[in-house]
């Protein structure tokens, strides 16, 4: 059987000390996943520092807020970034391969594709990719906006069977450590638990601290295409072999199994939902439990602005969203014919358009 892929994803506040790289734990860092991938393993890792460490070149005392100062930092950065990592790797004769990514490339099915294949000619030429947002042309609205929804979406773009988020923290807790002495540590998350853990996480206001709200969202997305994933320690990577080996090491998240349809885990995670269709409870239970289009009549509210050939999220009464899917009329024709039967509606368009609304090969449960 051939070695799992690992997607690795390591943050700024464990790359740097006082705005200068920790080199000792980057060293740490690539030897690990240098020795994981000569016994055998597919690795990727997806590291930030690009805005830090082009900071620290240009001395600027905090990172900038304006976007365009941000995206020239960022330039100045990731050259030197991967500098760095090109030194340490090649010292151990392993070689790095710099790949950028925007939230458009994945948008569209042909580059969706294409990176895929990249990966994996990478992959198979025993290349570690290093992934980072393309900072520097990202447009705002078209932005991963945090390294770990990227790595989560390159978790499901190469089909990786781990996810680990290396942070500053050793693990989840049921409440903030420093505050609560009895808040118990969360070593293991099974799916079924994962709605309870973000709807608790929700209310923690001290969760939103480091980030932890972004890792249960690409935990979430990761975890939903196939790769267990897991919350550690960055300044130790050393567990990553341990946890590869069995040990409970950090927070655990069950995965659930991978849908084998490529193109409809594109439609879930590739696209960006443009909208939001509200569904009364029987065209829930009819997409949900039977498998079925969704038809006009099963649409209470549409949000959002979009065009025919969009993704958009589905949502149940509360809101909750049960799937995703490319949509076959506008918002604004949605509007008109929400809750209506397929006779009416050719009348109410002037026109005679899809049967469905999204049908059932574009649609993707996402609960
Ligand atoms: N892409 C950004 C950088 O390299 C980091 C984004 C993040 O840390 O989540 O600086």
């Amino acid at each position: 059987m051939s070695h799992p892929t690992l997607v690795i994803k390591i943050g700024t506040s464990s790359l740097t000390t006082r705005g200068n790289l920790a080199l000792a734990t980057i060293g740490a860092l690539v030897k690990i996943l240098t020795h994981l991938r000569c016994s055998g393993y597919r690795v990727v890792l997806v590291s930030s520092g690009a805005v830090g460490v082009g900071c620290g070149r240009l001395n600027l005392k905090e990172r900038p807020q304006k976007m365009a100062v941000k995206q020239a930092v960022a330039a100045v950065g990731q050259g030197r970034l991967m500098r760095v990592y090109d030194d340490l790797f090649s010292s151990l004769s392993q070689p790095i391969a710099q790949v950028l990514l925007t939230r458009r490339d994945l948008m569209e099915r042909s580059s969706y594709v294409n990176a895929y294949n990249t990966f994996q000619a990478l992959m198979d030429l025993g290349v570690i990719p290093v992934v980072n947002e393309n900072d520097t042309v990202a447009v705002e609205e078209l932005k991963f906006g945090d390294n770990d929804t990227l790595s989560a979406l390159v978790a499901s773009l190469i089909e990786a069977d781990w996810l680990f988020l290396l942070t500053d923290v050793d693990r989840l807790y049921s409440a903030d450590p420093r505050l609560v002495p009895d808040a118990k540590p969360i070593t293991f998350v099974p799916s079924a638990q994962f709605d309870q853990l973000q709807i608790e996480a929700g209310t923690h206001s001290q969760w939103g601290v480091g980030g932890m709200m972004t890792k249960l969202t690409a935990a979430r997305i990761a975890t939903s295409t196939g790769a267990r994933t897991v919350i550690t320690q960055g300044k130790q990577p050393q567990n990553i072999e341990k946890i590869l080996a069995g040990e409970a090491i950090g927070t655990q998240f069950e995965p659930q199994p991978r849908s084998k349809n490529a193109r409809k885990r594109w439609i879930a995670y590739g696209l960006l939902p443009m909208g939001k269709l509200y569904l009364d409870s029987g065209a829930v239970a009819a997409i949900c439990q039977a498998g079925k289009s969704l038809l006009a009549a099963g649409i209470r509210e549409v949000q959002g602005d979009f065009t025919a050939a969009e993704a958009v999220q589905l949502c149940d009464s509360e809101g909750r969203e049960i799937a995703r899917g490319i949509v076959n009329y506008s918002s604004n024709d949605l509007c008109k014919i929400k809750g209506m039967h397929s006779q009416d509606i050719a009348s109410s368009l002037g026109y005679v358009g899809a049967e469905t609304v999204v049908h059932r090969d574009n649609l993707v449960l996402t609960v």
